[in-house]
């Protein structure tokens, strides 16, 4: 499969790329440059930019002066937006060829694309597709995957090949088949996600089911979780999606038991307060640590960690490799916890 740049990102290599849309006008300059910066610190590899007016594309130069993350144009309707973000120094466009308007149109942005040497991602929406294919008879999938050849012949015919493509769907099967097909009908790197998927519980556990699958199949190469939430709660889903099919190695992983009648503590505040001391911190080897609920099971349980708290109602036994370190007062845990994280394993 064809590998492709953005910036200095790829897609379609063994690291799968993150990305995610900022949800505020870009008009607000200053709004999303400190947005980026946050999203990229998080692990953000690539952002996409709604452009829906003049005024947007040229908010759009500032933005990419300002920052240095791989930026993508997302264009809707008019052509010519496509062009002014491409002169702008966008570093990749989404179309959909649903609503981008005629040969004539693609053509001109096709000429454009090659001109800035620049990728684009032909953006297949089940719910947006070409009105010529509706009434035929055919499935959405089929519809969606007939959407694409049409676009791609156009790129292809103008020997343009720098091309991503995305099917997406707000129904879990339907994604996952049409991305299945795609990926034997098409030798493009595909950008995955389901479409409309909902606030974060509800969204994140419809990406879950719908790229799951993909990835264990070696399909998808690189992801957007849409969320009806925060930017930063798509890049921290696609994150853990990634970890949970091994296609990427947490620095540190925290696993945690249920709790049960036998916890004498909220597991789930020392779990949060942990992970927030923790976050950014890199050691010379990937960690795991296990917070458990009580002094009976815990030890056993989390023995395949580096290190473990088995929590009692005011104190916690602290295990090393899944042996006792010491015994520690629950409001030191954060502390004694990463002053023997960074004695056992010295920071890079
Ligand atoms: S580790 Fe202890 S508290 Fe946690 S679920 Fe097991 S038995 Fe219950």
């Amino acid at each position: 499969m064809k590998e492709v740049k953005v910036k200095d990102v790829i897609i379609g290599g063994e690291y799968i790329p993150i990305q995610t849309m900022i949800k505020n006008p870009v008009t607000d300059i200053d709004l999303t440059v400190s947005k980026i910066n946050r999203l990229q610190k998080l692990g953000c590899d690539i952002i996409r930019i709604s452009v829906p007016d003049q005024a947007s594309a040229v908010a759009l130069k500032e933005v990419i002066r300002q920052t240095s993350i791989p930026i993508v144009a997302d264009i809707h309707f008019d052509y010519r937006l496509a062009i002014q973000a491409i002169e702008a120094g966008v570093h990749k466009v989404r179309i959909n060829p649903g609503n981008i308007g005629s040969a004539d149109r693609v053509k001109k942005v096709i000429a454009c694309l090659k001109e800035y040497q620049i990728p684009v991602r032909i953006g297949i929406n089940g719910g947006s597709l070409p009105d010529h294919l509706m009434n035929k008879g055919l499935s959405t999938v089929e519809m969606m995957l007939k959407a694409a050849e049409e676009e791609i012949n156009y790129f292809e015919e103008a020997d343009y090949h720098n091309i991503v493509l995305s099917f997406k769907s707000s129904h879990v099967l339907e994604t996952i088949e049409v991305n299945r097909k795609a990926d034997q009908k098409f030798h493009y790197p595909l950008h995955i996600g389901i479409t409309e998927a909902g606030d974060l519980l509800d969204g994140t556990i419809k990406n879950c089911c719908g790229l799951t699958p993909l990835l264990l199949s070696g399909i998808g190469n690189t992801i957007r979780v849409s969320l009806t939430a925060p930017e930063e709660e798509e890049i921290k889903v696609g994150q853990r999606i990634l970890e949970a099919v091994g296609k990427r190695v947490p620095e540190i992983e925290v696993v945690s038991c249920p709790t049960c009648g036998r916890t004498e503590v909220n597991i789930s505040d020392i779990v949060q307060q942990i992970k927030m001391k923790i976050q950014g911190k890199k050691f010379n080897k990937q960690l795991k640590i296990a917070v458990m609920g009580c002094v009976v099971n815990g030890p056993g349980e989390a023995k395949d960690c580096d290190f473990g708290i088995a929590c009692g109602k005011n104190k916690s036994m602290l295990f090393y490799q899944g042996k006792k370190l010491k015994m520690i007062k629950n409001e030191a845990i954060l502390d004694e916890l990463l002053i023997i994280m960074e004695k056992f394993y010295e920071k890079d």
